[in-house]
């Protein structure tokens, strides 16, 4: 469906913008039919902003925007969804959404945890640290922990025992987290070639 910028007050409709991946809610924004074409034009999320009166797009300033995934229009075409990728946080509190703070959502402490074994790696708090060991004894160790781990969650797997299940998961997990960023790459890598397959 089109979009209606005739529909609301000075041609202008609310676009919700949403993370592609994570599916978070990230701002909401204004469009005006200008806006609207420069975001598809140049795949970057532009508004209008009320407050300058003229055309903002996302990022300008901060350097952080918004990468244009795909427009949507609501059931009665007076509302915009913008899937997109952010490349830094989009508040301009320096949170990932206008709602809330960026350590929120479930699987958000795996940023956390990816941030510590960064900071293991370039040798930071190293003193009877595991995972800075493990960077010390080199890739094949990690790759090997990483199929010890997975054997241990196939052998939990074959009985009833839940917490133990939970346990080696957490530690196949984990290591996984060392071992791709010993190879230069994070989960969001991993995640991103998941997301291009289900298209
Ligand atoms: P930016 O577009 O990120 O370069 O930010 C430029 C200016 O737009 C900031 O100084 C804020 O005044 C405003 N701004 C940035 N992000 C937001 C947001 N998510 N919601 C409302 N205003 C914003
Ligand atoms: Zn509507
Ligand atoms: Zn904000
Ligand atoms: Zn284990």
């Amino acid at each position: 469906m089109e979009i209606d910028f005739s529909k609301n007050n000075n041609g202008l409709v609310p676009a919700i913008v949403q993370d592609a991946n994570t599916k978070l809610v990230l701002m909401l924004g204004y469009m005006n039919e200008e806006a609207y074409n420069e975001t598809k034009r140049s795949r970057r999320v532009t508004f209008f902003s009320r407050s300058r009166n003229k055309l903002w797009t996302k990022g300008e300033e901060s350097g952080h925007f918004l990468d244009l995934v795909e427009i949507s229009t609501d059931c009665d075409s007076d509302t915009l969804l913008v899937m997109a990728n952010p490349s830094g946080p989009v508040c301009h509190r320096g949170t990932d959404s206008c709602w809330g703070k960026s350590n929120e959502g479930t699987l958000v402490f795996l940023d956390t945890l990816e941030a510590v074994i960064e900071a293991r790696m370039h040798g930071k708090n190293t003193e009877n640290s595991y995972v800075s060991s493990l960077f010390s004894e080199g890739i094949n160790k990690m790759a090997q922990k990483v199929g010890e781990e997975a054997v241990e969650v196939v052998i939990a797997a074959k009985d009833d025992d839940k917490v133990e299940f939970l346990n080696e998961s957490a530690d196949l997990l984990f290591h996984f987290l060392v071992l791709l960023r010993a190879k230069g790459c994070d989960l969001k890598n991993v995640v991103d070639v998941l997301s291009e397959r289900q298209k």
